[in-house]
Protein backbone atom coordinates (compact mmCIF):
# COMPACT_ATOMS: atom_id res chain seq x y z
CA UNK A 1 0.00 0.00 0.00
CA UNK A 2 1.15 3.69 -0.55
CA UNK A 3 2.18 4.58 2.96
CA UNK A 4 4.82 7.25 3.47
CA UNK A 5 8.56 5.08 4.44
CA UNK A 6 8.91 7.88 7.09
CA UNK A 7 8.81 12.08 7.20
CA UNK A 8 10.78 13.92 5.15
CA UNK A 9 12.57 17.02 6.19
CA UNK A 10 11.34 20.86 5.37
CA UNK A 11 14.31 21.38 3.51
CA UNK A 12 13.66 17.98 1.51
CA UNK A 13 10.47 19.82 0.32
CA UNK A 14 11.46 22.96 -0.16
CA UNK A 15 14.57 21.45 -2.41
CA UNK A 16 12.03 19.34 -4.47
CA UNK A 17 9.48 22.62 -5.02
CA UNK A 18 12.45 24.65 -5.96
CA UNK A 19 13.31 21.95 -8.45
CA UNK A 20 10.06 22.70 -10.15
CA UNK A 21 10.22 26.32 -9.78
CA UNK A 22 13.36 26.15 -12.48
CA UNK A 23 11.18 24.18 -14.56
CA UNK A 24 8.42 26.07 -14.38
CA UNK A 25 11.01 29.62 -15.58
CA UNK A 26 13.15 27.70 -17.77
CA UNK A 27 12.75 28.38 -21.22
CA UNK A 28 12.73 32.04 -20.28
CA UNK A 29 15.70 34.68 -21.54
CA UNK A 30 16.23 38.30 -21.76
CA UNK A 31 15.02 39.73 -24.69
CA UNK A 32 18.04 40.78 -26.86
CA UNK A 33 16.83 44.21 -27.37
CA UNK A 34 14.47 45.44 -24.45
CA UNK A 35 16.36 42.73 -21.59
CA UNK A 36 12.75 42.28 -20.22
CA UNK A 37 12.07 38.15 -19.45
CA UNK A 38 10.58 36.66 -22.62
CA UNK A 39 9.73 32.92 -23.66
CA UNK A 40 12.53 31.45 -25.90
CA UNK A 41 11.82 31.05 -29.68
CA UNK A 42 8.53 33.50 -29.12
CA UNK A 43 7.99 36.95 -29.91
CA UNK A 44 8.97 39.17 -26.90
CA UNK A 45 5.92 40.43 -25.75
CA UNK A 46 7.20 43.42 -24.53
CA UNK A 47 8.62 45.20 -27.50
CA UNK A 48 7.13 43.26 -30.29
CA UNK A 49 10.96 42.13 -31.59
CA UNK A 50 11.81 38.35 -32.87
CA UNK A 51 15.30 37.73 -34.10
CA UNK A 52 16.23 41.56 -33.78
CA UNK A 53 13.50 42.43 -36.11
CA UNK A 54 10.49 43.83 -35.15
CA UNK A 55 7.40 41.18 -35.58
CA UNK A 56 4.66 43.05 -34.23
CA UNK A 57 4.49 46.65 -34.71
CA UNK A 58 3.94 48.34 -31.14
CA UNK A 59 2.32 51.59 -31.03
CA UNK A 60 3.03 53.04 -27.74
CA UNK A 61 6.35 53.08 -27.18
CA UNK A 62 8.81 55.12 -25.46
ZN1 LIG B 1 11.85 42.88 -26.01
Amino acid sequence: MGVPQGRRSKARGRRRRAEIMKLKTSGFVLCSKCHEPKQSHRVCPSCGYYKNREVIPQEAQA
